[in-house]
């Protein structure tokens, strides 16, 4: 039996990784957290048995407290407990933006192995989190369809066979487009992704291509790969999701249905394999896979995620910060879709590239890019 615990799990990974454990006999949830959707989180708390739970909110806590006899602990520190005292054997970190760092680190300090879809733990958290699996012995999975495709293609190769990687985006809903036909666009109209189904704030960085831009920091992270031996292309049938060039001349490919549920599945039965209901990939079916050039100058979210990758320490942590701020005010229509990257832009030149040597270094860092952002916000919608 694997003890697990999922972090935010009435999230879209979330709810999906409840679904493979309830096919799944061999895993066990023992804690379960979520923002603030605490009858949602109820649900699922009493639907697997599980007897211990976490809300950020700490309304929705007290909420959830009176409704309920097991244990419910509240606010972020409430969230780090569940994961220290938590005793599983495998946390699912399926919590969106840099808030997923903290945990992670507990997680990690504790020698628990890690599936991870909360990509920005690597993003930010960079050197410092791997190092400490490193020095815990702790495994990190991952748990996104590109970086799960690159763990499988890379763990049956020998040392040093592995020449480059590469990495596909769908290109998302604004594929073709120019820069200038992007200025007016809505949140309905980027939020129509072409090929997956996933939460708000993932499915705006799909259509800036920022997404694609965390997952090259991402990649660079669990791979240890340099980022000129990362290369993105643009398939827009999000069918094959990774490719590796190895030693030799051979390129390797992994293809499958875009369903998370496979990349979850296998993160949280990982070494062993399980049966995931999703339909077999039919190529005759499908008759054509496309790929294409990235368009960088429509989409420079891209650009400036590898340029801030390359400079390392804090620039990654300042690139997401702003981002986060950005993404949530244009789903909250205060801010222009092509003024997202604007506004990453500039906190990037504003704050710069500064060394990091701890994880406070880090905390630091996101809460000044996230004031910056906000002040860059306004100025914009007061203009
Ligand atoms: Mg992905």
């Amino acid at each position: 039996m694997r003890r697990l615990l999922i972090l935010g799990s009435t999230g879209s990974i979330g709810t999906q990784a409840l679904d493979v454990i309830a096919r799944s006999p061999e895993l066990e949830v023992v804690g379960l957290s979520a923002h603030g959707s605490s009858r949602e989180l109820l649900s699922q708390a009493r639907e697997h048995g599980v007897g211990r739970i976490a809300l950020v909110e700490a309304g929705a806590a007290a909420r959830a407290a009176e409704e309920w006899d097991g244990e419910v602990l509240a606010g972020p520190d409430g969230l780090e407990r569940l994961v220290a005292e938590s005793e599983a054997d495998l946390v699912l970190n399926a919590l969106v933006g840099s808030a997923g760092l903290r945990p992670t680190v507990v997680a990690l300090a504790e020698g628990i192995d890690l599936a991870l879809a909360n990509k920005e733990s690597l993003v930010v958290g960079g050197e410092l989190v791997t190092q400490l699996a490193e020095a815990t012995g702790a495994t990190i999975v991952p748990v996104d369809s590109e970086h799960t495709a690159l763990h499988q293609l890379i763990e049956g190769e020998p040392v040093g066979a592995v020449e480059r990687l590469l990495i596909t985006a769908s290109g998302g809903p604004f594929r073709g487009r120019s820069a200038s036909e992007l200025a007016g666009v809505s949140v309905a109209d980027a939020l129509r992704h072409p090929t997956w189904a996933m939460g708000g704030k993932i499915t705006i960085d799909s259509a800036t291509l920022m997404n694609k831009g965390l997952e090259l920091i991402e990649a660079h992270h669990l791979f240890g790969t340099p980022y000129e031996r990362i290369d993105v292309l643009v398939h827009p049938q999000s069918i094959v999701h990774a490719l590796i060039q190895v030693v030799g001349g051979a390129s390797l490919a992994h293809l499958g249905t875009p369903d998370m549920r496979v990349a979850i599945s296998y993160a949280l039965h990982h070494p062993e394999r399980a049966d995931v209901p999703v339909a077999p990939l039919d190529l005759a079916a499908l008759g054509t896979l496309t790929f294409e050039e990235v368009d960088s100058e429509t989409f420079p979210a891209l650009a400036l995620a590898r340029a801030a990758g390359e400079a390392g320490g804090t620039a990654p942590c300042v690139l997401n910060a702003a981002n986060e701020v950005a993404v949530h005010s244009f789903l909250a229509e205060r801010l222009a879709f092509s003024d997202i990257a604007a506004v990453v832009e500039r906190c990037l030149e504003r704050l710069g590239a500064r060394s990091v040597h701890s994880f406070d270094a880090l905390y630091a860092a996101d809460r000044e890019a996230r004031a910056l952002a906000g002040e860059l916000v306004s100025e914009r919608a007061a203009a």
